[in-house]
């Protein structure tokens, strides 16, 4: 198939355009580049064997530019990761999130429609089912308050797409909710590359290994779980990239509306995190506990059944994979792709 990609310049786009590319398929990226680096699909460019991959920087929400690529390629399927995703700043900036992410979407939508192209697979988050009813969480699991207006924005989205499939059963809407993505390619030359602080728990991990911030901040140990920390799904971004791949199979089945988690049903706590990165890698984490994060939550992770049944997708990574390549990428890319 030929894939439209928005956001495909990213950390989780540009591991699907390798996918995507080994499955057989050709891919165009759309991408404003507002938190990336075209260096990196140069890099995927290089990794996949290809001259370059076709690149348009555009933003979702300009409708010319947008309907520019429409007319220059037929796509027979859109995969959408553009979107802002930075949870503190979606609660500073909440207009900016919701303009960027839910605006960018619906005119993304509205062109995909009038080119005849109604098959999309859109990025969502284990965010929407908030603090979840049941624990693992199935795709059963009724949808949550969320803490910060980034979630809402995927929460409303769904929401967004599930009506629009709805009204015209030609759409085929797969909404992929993934839980904690870390990792990188197994190269080493493609990988997360956050701007300023990191959020997220790995990346901060790997700057602290390769000496760009002193220690970790361990965001609370008196959580309800065995070790008194968080706990959450990860799953390796390879193994995510690969979850695209399959719902495209879906899209080719005539799914209509489907929803599936990408996890791999494995809850590790923070603890449990910095203990295999230092194991496996053979570094050492300093970390101080802090208070509780607002907003975070004791316990999260998949039931990932659904689309093993249905796709015939299950992660393959595991942990030891997971901080073994987060640390390949930052220590062979110490600036990220500013350097080299
Ligand atoms: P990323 O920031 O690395 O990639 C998103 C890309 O979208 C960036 O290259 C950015 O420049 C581009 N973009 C943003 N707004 C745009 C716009 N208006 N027009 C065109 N391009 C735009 O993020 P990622 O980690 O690769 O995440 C991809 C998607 O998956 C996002 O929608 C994110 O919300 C979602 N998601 C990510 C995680 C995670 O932990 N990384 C978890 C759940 C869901
Ligand atoms: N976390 C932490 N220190 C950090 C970043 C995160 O202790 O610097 C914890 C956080 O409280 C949560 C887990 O790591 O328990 C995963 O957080 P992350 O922000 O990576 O993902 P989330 O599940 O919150 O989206």
């Amino acid at each position: 198939m030929h894939i439209l990609v928005t956001g495909g310049a990213g950390y989780i786009g540009s591991h699907t355009l390798i996918e995507l590319y080994k499955a057989g398929h050709t891919a165009v990226v759309v991408d404003n580049l507002s938190n990336s680096n075209p260096e990196s699909l140069r890099r995927v460019a290089q990794i996949i064997g290809v001259d370059r991959i076709p690149f348009h920087q555009t933003d979702i929400r300009d409708r010319e530019g947008l309907e520019a690529v429409f007319t220059k390629h037929h796509f027979d399927a859109c995969i959408h990761f553009a979107g802002l995703k930075a949870v503190g700043e979606s609660v500073a900036k909440p207009w900016e999130y919701y303009e960027n992410n839910i605006s960018g979407t619906l005119v993304l939508v509205d062109v995909m429609r009038k080119h005849d192209c109604k098959n999309i697979i859109f990025s969502s988050s284990a965010t929407v089912y908030g603090d979840p009813a049941e624990i693992p969480i199935t795709e059963q699991c009724p949808k949550g308050q969320c803490t910060n207006p980034y979630g809402w924005t995927k929460s409303m989205l769904e929401q967004v797409l599930t009506d629009i499939q709805k009204a015209d059963p030609s759409w085929n809407v797969v909404l992929l909710r993934y839980f904690n993505p870390v990792g990188a390619h197994p190269s080493g030359r493609i990988g997360e590359n956050p701007n300023g602080t990191p959020n997220n728990l790995m990346p901060y991990i790997t700057q602290v290994a390769v000496g760009k911030r002193p220690q970790l901040g361990i965001f609370g140990n008196d959580y309800p779980t065995p070790d008194g920390t968080g706990v959450r799904d990860y799953i390796h971004v390879v193994d995510l990239a690969n979850g695209h791949v399959s719902a495209l199979k879906a899209i080719e089945c005539v799914c209509g509306l489907a929803i599936y988690n990408l996890g791999t049903g494995h809850g590790y706590s923070v603890l449990d995190m910095v203990n295999a990165f230092q194991r496996v890698n053979g570094v050492t984490i300093p970390y101080t506990i802090q208070s509780r994060r607002p907003g975070d939550i004791a316990t999260c992770y998949s039931n990932p059944a659904k689309a093993e049944q249905e796709l015939g997708w299950k992660a393959k990574f595991g942990i030891d994979d997971m901080v073994r390549d987060s640390w390949n990428w930052q220590r062979l890319n110490p600036d990220g792709y500013n350097e080299n």
